[in-house]
């Protein structure tokens, strides 16, 4: 669904992606680990566009991403790789004078033109998955950060994407407020969606992903299942970086 192949990302000379190869699979739920500043974001920010690469390629479904796209057909690319992906932030980044519904419907009318009442009837039904029926006339800040994160996903799915990238979806929130948002994600995940997750969350790494990747320096430093990185770290930095999380 999405290759990496040796990317890189260099932001003036600070290489932050090094030589990247990553194959993301259908129905894959992966989560990616690893210390503040090791490229992370980085990654999932090449991943949608969102970042250009240095060097290297990124294929998202049937685009290729890379540093030398030729410009007639960028516009394009991007916007058939953010029609592919969906992506969470840390900061929910809803529309605050837009309600809910508002926020959830605009995406699809105005990227895909869905007609308006499709809309209405598909943010229904994914207010209804996320557990926000009644919010749906609320505006974002009545709502608590557990509430706005949830109907930031609800938007992203309401463009039916291949593939969700989530960046600590639940940093930003008081613990109370992590586990509504992480069931929400773990549904996600029994439903089949793939996805890419970027968390402090070790209890949700181990139980839903297939596949732990632990990033440093711009590298994947190892990767396996969450048993065999949990139980097993092979390297001294996934071992430091695990002591850290406890
Ligand atoms: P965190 O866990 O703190 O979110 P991260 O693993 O997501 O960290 P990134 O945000 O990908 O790390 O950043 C990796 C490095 O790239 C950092 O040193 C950061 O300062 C740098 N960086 C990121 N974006 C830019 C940018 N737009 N311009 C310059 N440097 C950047
Ligand atoms: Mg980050």
């Amino acid at each position: 669904m999405i290759e990496c192949i040796n990317l890189s990302k260099q932001f003036d000379d600070l290489v932050v992606l090094k030589d990247i190869y990553l194959h993301i699979r259908p129905q894959e739920i992966v989560v990616l680990l690893g210390p503040s500043g090791s490229g992370k974001s980085t990654l999932l920010r090449c991943m949608n566009g969102l970042e250009e690469p240095t060097k290297g390629s990124v294929r998202v479904g049937s685009v290729k991403w890379d540093a030398t796209g030729n410009l007639p057909s960028k516009k394009q690319a991007l916007r058939d790789i953010r029609t592919f992906t969906g992506m969470v932030f840390q900061s929910f980044n809803l529309f605050p004078h837009m309600t809910v519904l508002e926020n959830i419907i605009m995406p699809p009318m105005t990227v895909k033109k869905m007609p308006k009442a499709q809309a209405i009837q598909l943010a229904e039904s994914l207010l209804a998955k996320v557990g926000l029926q009644d919010k749906m006339y609320e505006h974002p800040s009545r709502l608590s950060g557990g509430q706005q994160q949830r109907v930031a996903i609800a938007r992203s799915l309401a463009m039916n994407p291949q593939i969700m990238l989530f960046d600590e979806p639940t940093s930003a929130l008081d613990p109370e407020l992590t586990g509504e948002v992480l069931a929400v994600m773990k549904q996600l995940a029994l439903e089949g969606m793939t996805m890419i997750v970027v968390t402090h969350e070790m209890k949700f790494a181990r139980e839903v992903s297939n596949r732990v990747i632990f990033m440093s320096d711009g590298v994947i430093q190892e990767e396996g299942t969450p048993e065999q990185f949990f139980d097993q770290p092979q390297t001294d930095r996934a071992r430091k970086f695990l002591r850290q999380m406890d």
